[in-house]
């Protein structure tokens, strides 16, 4: 048997973080089965359309290097692989299920539905549809149908009794059917399948062999059995996965900007190093090792691993991935990729960026935070000059002002103005000052920074404003002290 797996989003327009997880873990364990991963787009309520939204999927997937091996855009065996291009396939297994008695049209209105549910909930009740259109005769139907009265076609779902079956995360489920199960509309006025009649179908028209989904899905998971079993179809193995939250009680959501993989992605964060974090986030792989590439997880990864507790996805801990990503990466690389983020405030300015990314790269934790940390190069900021007192390096205002004064005209007969003869004149006229280096060096950074923490030390920085802004900046440093 092939192993095929699918990941069958609605397009909503954003990817959620969760639904990337589970992407992930359908695309793992197709490939370390030799199987097949198949994409599948579940758009069959058309109201909830979005322009542009299976893009948003396609790119989401092709960043993240979960590439499909049948979909919409490449074709494959069981295509079409957008539901709504399907449309004609589902009404004929809907009209089977009705010859077979598990299901049913239904004429009611929407009136008549609103009508009644509103009698239920008024009398404090739950309203589920009441089988009302289950009572007409087969002649009835086809005189309904004849004068063209709106129909849909719903399952004629068990009112007693349970429903077990077995998920490889979450173990034996058993659901009692009167509360799991209704009689849901299969197929829609407008001829379209809902989401939950599509799903199954087309589960078992693409083979899926694994059903791999959110938590959120184990109590429906009943119906689709029942349809499974009313067509004469052998039910996948299960595999549902815990919910990706911020923490114990908070989802991730839209509004703190957590939630989905653009929010990550407009951040700064590297698509890597969130793949190898979600990737253990709900599943751990037993051993010590915490990086991992793409194909490091489709070896590792194990199924039987992953944990029935929510997923805790913290944020500083894809931070400290993030990092470990940026320290690994080539120097080229790293330049490649901050070079917008440098362009942000510096871009015109004439900074050096080969040697700022050499600067900034073992500083940088998610590149969102490297236009502040730079921007200092393209306009000195305004700075309190308490930061000029540094205890360990024995500096105060008076101290700083007197060893700025002592070293200007130092900077200024450099006339070859390189890291390396900053350093060697400053050091030197240090030493026969018979000054301590922090004394100078500390008022020096301030004094051309405006902050305490920067990216190199004073002669790097230095070099990168070049003589004239350096000096301006001693100045500036100066009438601030005096
Ligand atoms: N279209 C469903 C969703 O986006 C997929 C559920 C499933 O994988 O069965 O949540």
């Amino acid at each position: 048997m092939q192993v095929r797996t699918r990941f069958a989003p609605s397009p909503t327009g954003f990817m959620h973080l969760g639904g990337v997880r589970t992407a992930l873990y359908a695309y793992l364990f197709a490939k370390q089965n030799q199987g097949r991963f198949i994409l599948r787009i579940e758009d069959t309520d058309q109201e909830r359309f979005v322009e542009g939204a299976t893009e948003v999927i396609y790119d989401t997937l092709r960043a993240c290097g979960l590439n499909w091996d049948e979909g919409p855009d490449i074709g494959g065996p069981c295509g079409p692989y957008i539901q709504s291009e399907r449309k004609a396939t589902y009404l004929p297994y809907a009209k089977q299920l009705v010859e077979s008695g598990h299901a049913y049209y239904c004429f009611c209105s929407k009136e008549e539905l609103d009508d009644r549910r509103a009698k239920v909930e008024a009398a404090g009740g739950t309203w589920k549809y009441d089988k009302h259109c289950l009572r007409l005769s087969k002649e009835e139907v086809q005189a309904k149908l004849d004068a063209g009265i709106p129909w849909t076609i719903r399952m004629n779902a068990p009112t007693e009794g349970e429903t077990s079956y077995h998920d490889t995360v979450f173990g034996d489920m058993t659901f009692q059917n009167a509360e799991s199960m209704d009689d849901m509309v299969l197929i829609k006025q407008d001829g379209m399948p809902t989401y939950n009649f599509a799903n199954v179908i087309d589960d078992h028209l693409m083979g899926i062999t694994h059903v791999m989904r959110g938590m959120e899905y184990l109590s429906s998971t009943p119906r689709y059995n029942y349809l499974y079993t009313a067509l004469g179809w052998e039910i996948p193995t299960y595999i549902h996965l815990p919910t990706v939250m911020r923490d114990a009680t908070h989802k991730l959501s839209k509004r703190s900007g957590d939630a989905y993989y653009s929010d990550y992605m407009e951040k700064g964060y590297l698509t890597e190093a969130l793949i190898n974090y979600l990737a253990l986030v709900g599943w751990n792989p037993g051993t010590d090792q915490e990086f991992f590439s793409l194909p490091e997880l489709v070896e590792a990864f194990d199924v039987t691993r992953i944990n029935k507790a929510p997923g805790i996805f913290d944020v500083n801990k894809l931070t400290w991935f993030n990092a470990e990503y940026i320290r690994r990466m080539d120097k080229e690389k790293y330049l490649e990729l901050v070079t917008p983020w440098f362009d942000k405030v510096l871009a015109g300015k004439g900074i050096d960026y080969p040697r700022l990314a050499e600067l900034m790269q073992e500083r940088t934790e998610i590149f969102s935070q490297v236009p502040d940390m730079v921007a200092f190069l393209a306009e000195l900021p305004d700075y309190d000059i308490e930061l000029y007192t540094h205890k360990k390096m024995k500096t105060d205002a008076a101290v700083s002002r007197a060893n700025l004064e002592l070293i200007r005209p130092v900077l200024e007969s450099i006339d070859n103005w390189t890291e390396q003869e900053i350093h060697d004149r400053v050091i030197d006229a240090i030493a026969a000052a018979g000054l301590k280096n922090g004394a100078v060096l500390w008022p020096l950074r301030i004094a051309i920074s405006g902050q305490a923490s920067t990216p190199g030390g004073a002669f790097e920085i230095a070099w990168l404003l070049g003589k004239a802004e350096t000096l301006r900046r001693v100045d500036d440093g100066l009438s601030r002290l005096s």
